[in-house]
């Protein structure tokens, strides 16, 4: 028997994550980090999903507001800017590889609190680009707001670029997704046809093509 997670998803969190996202959220078994108000910012997904398939990408940006911001980082071309810096700073790629494997470790501590266990499939594996590259913004966000100020120095970069839209001290969830009607339904099969199709997911596809050569 093992304790309840106190980080787990309430049902009204469930509901505001795909609210937010505009679709069904599946194996969401943590909220990585939460508005001022409460409202999920990072819903932190199992590190193998329902059906079987390991799943690396831990943490997912989920609110519009930060995910809008984010995504102009990405267009003003920060990704090419920040990976190229890390070829020439030492010290800047020395703690990008440390914040490669505190995500590792993160990833391995939700999976024993949600019950998954180790998942040797991934192993070595993060997300976003780490831990020589950068290739999702919104996963180094989503990274840094989960574990907090000084884990991923570029999520915090990307984070400190983006005041201008979205601070963490300041609530701006009003308006930023839809509140009426019914929330996108959990329809699971539906949602495994159309994985692949953010930036995260992609990710995650690529992960897991280099798992299976790992293998082969
Ligand atoms: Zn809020």
């Amino acid at each position: 028997m093992t304790e309840p997670n106190a980080l787990a998803p309430t049902a009204a969190d469930l509901e505001t994550l795909s609210r937010q996202l505009g679709r069904p959220v599946r194996d969401v078994v943590e909220i990585g980090a939460r508005c001022v108000c409460g409202n999920p910012l990072v819903a932190t997904t199992a590190p193998r999903l329902a059906n079987g398939i390991p799943f690396p990408t831990t943490y997912y940006l989920t609110h519009p507001v930060i995910t809008a911001a984010v995504s102009r980082l990405e267009a003003a071309g920060t990704m090419a800017e920040m990976t190229a810096r890390l070829e020439q700073d030492e010290a800047l790629a020395a703690r990008y590889r440390e914040a490669h494997e505190a995500y590792l470790r993160a990833r391995a501590e939700v999976g024993t609190r949600s019950g998954i266990g180790a998942v040797p499939e991934i192993d070595g594996v993060s997300a976003g680009g780490m831990p020589g590259r950068v290739k999702c913004l919104h996963v180094l966000v989503g990274h840094s707001l989960a574990a907090g100020p000084g884990v991923n120095p570029l999520g915090d970069e990307a984070l400190a670029a983006i005041v201008e839209w979205w601070t963490p001290d300041r609530c701006q969830c009003h308006g930023a997704w839809d509140t009426t009607g019914v929330a996108p339904v959990r329809d699971l099969s539906r949602h495994v046809k159309t994985q692949g199709l953010s930036p995260e997911e992609l990710d995650r596809k690529r992960a897991e093509r280099r798992t299976g050569e790992g293998k082969a």
